[in-house]
């Protein structure tokens, strides 16, 4: 196969912009597809909601954010940046260890201007279609361009793409036994950026992750009351400390069309408001790959690494599929790979080799336990992974401090304790960081 020149990344969030700087300094000088006028994916705070508050009517105009108005970052910025780039605090910036959204938005700006990415992104250009085209190692592009009540259609030629469209804005709703005849409002946390529109109501919000904890206490500053709701077995059912009107229970187990919530445990109430902070699936509305990619169950596949594709590798790859994990960093160490095997720098395996490994994962998953759901999480071997990643492209290990804050961070987020962000021990951490980077000198 030659190897891979004029690469086409979809996406200007952290995943497409990283993937543009690597790929440049392999010399390689991409195109980034980006549907939005800006950079920043997740981190472009988007006021607009979706007609459909779930999300999941096909027609609707998909808003691509799910940031709310009120998000910090579940993560200290110390373990935020890139590899090679820290998350700095800026004088005039949110100095926080846990910023706002806005914070992170800046960062991500000025890594793109450092690297001189902004002129490599083609914005207001939503690609539409990824297909193969004659021969197996070119693919055809297709985007979208609206020049005001005009949409222009156009496609080009690439040798390489790579997916970086981001994988929270595609709603997972549950479903509840009586939920269509349950006469509230329902809505997913991708729709949600504000609490005013919950004033005095009653409301169950379902998730047990940072977004559902956050949601939460927004809201309970002026809802009526709020009940979170999880199938996670370590919830406890009780009144949570510290707040008049925040109460956890075990999952819904069915709703009424007289507005009735029933718990699994036993309690029942009667709600306005379903909240569902259920996650989301993974997305990729324009790829035409002949089956050979798919997704079942939220499992991309089959992937190598879960990134290339062996049979279209390395001409097809997707970057930040991994969940739960220190994102940022793993998603540089992905872009990094993917650019040298791109470039021919570093070699794949075989297909049969790279199947075969993909199989074993699966079998492993299977003697564990795992849900096919998870297929993406790591497993707690998210060091692991980055280590690999980082012995591909002949970097150190990630630096121990920073799993260590890692696992520190989840702790305090499952902790439900409300001020975590701003108990946070800065000094302590300052102390290993400075002890870590002392070593390394010596
Ligand atoms: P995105 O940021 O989603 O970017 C994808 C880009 O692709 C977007 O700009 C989009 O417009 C573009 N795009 C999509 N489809 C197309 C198309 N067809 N054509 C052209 N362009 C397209 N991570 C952390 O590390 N710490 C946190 O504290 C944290 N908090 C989070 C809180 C919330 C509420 C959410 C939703 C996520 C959070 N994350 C957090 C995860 C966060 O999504 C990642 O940090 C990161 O932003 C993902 O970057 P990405 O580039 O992969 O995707």
């Amino acid at each position: 196969m030659p190897q891979p020149r004029r690469t086409a990344i979809i996406g200007a969030g952290i995943a497409g912009l990283a993937m543009a700087r690597e790929l440049c300094c392999q010399g390689i000088e991409p195109v980034v597809f980006e549907k939005s006028d800006d950079l920043g994916g997740t981190w472009n705070y988007d006021p607009m909601t979706e007609s459909d508050p779930l999300g999941l009517d096909p027609t609707r105009e998909v808003v691509h954010s799910s940031a709310y108005l009120s998000l910090r970052t579940n993560l200290p910025r110390q373990i935020m940046g890139f590899v090679d780039y820290p998350f700095r605090e800026d004088e005039k910036g949110d100095r926080r260890t846990f910023p706002g959204h806005e914070e992170v938005l800046r960062f991500v700006k000025e890594f793109a201007e450092e690297f001189g990415l902004r002129r490599l992104v083609r914005f207001g250009c939503e690609v539409v279609r990824v297909g193969r085209r004659g021969e197996r190692w070119l693919w055809v592009v297709e985007w979208k361009r609206k020049r005001g009540e005009e949409v222009l259609v156009s496609e080009e030629i690439f040798e390489a793409v790579v997916v970086c469209n981001g994988h929270f804005t595609q709603p997972r709703v549950p479903t509840i036994p009586g939920i269509e005849k349950w006469p509230g409002y329902q809505i997913h946390s991708h729709n949600y950026r504000v609490p005013e529109p919950f004033r005095d109501k009653v409301v169950v919000i379902i998730g047990f992750g940072a977004s559902a904890f956050d949601i939460s206490r927004d809201i309970a500053k002026v809802a009526k009351e709020v009940h979170l709701a999880s199938r996670s077995p370590e919830i406890m059912v009780m009144k949570v400390p510290n707040h008049d009107n925040i109460w956890q229970h075990k999952m819904v187990k069915y709703v009424t069309e007289e507005s009735l919530v029933a718990f699994e445990e036993g309690s029942s109430i009667h709600a306005d408001v379903i909240l569902y902070c259920t996650g989301f699936k993974y997305h990729f509305p324009f790829l035409e790959t002949n089956g050979i990619v798919t997704i079942e169950d939220n499992r991309v596949g089959p992937l190598y690494k879960h990134v290339f594709p062996p049979s279209l590798a390395p001409t097809l790859s997707f970057i930040g599929l991994t969940e739960k994990d220190l994102i940022f960093q793993m998603t540089d160490l992905q872009c990094k790979w993917v650019a040298r095997v791109i470039s021919g720098k570093v070699k794949l395996p075989s297909e049969k080799e790279m199947m075969a490994s993909v199989e074993e994962y699966y079998q492993q998953m299977e003697k564990n336990g795992y849900p096919k759901h998870t297929t993406h999480h790591l497993h707690f071997k998210e060091s692991e992974y980055c280590n690999w990643l980082a012995s591909e492209v002949g970097l150190p290990p990630v630096e121990d401090w920073k799993e260590r804050m890692y696992v520190e961070s989840l702790k305090s987020i499952f902790s439900m304790k409300d001020d975590y962000k701003d108990q946070w021990e800065d000094a302590y951490w300052d102390a290993i960081i400075k002890d870590a980077s002392l070593s390394k000198c010596t």
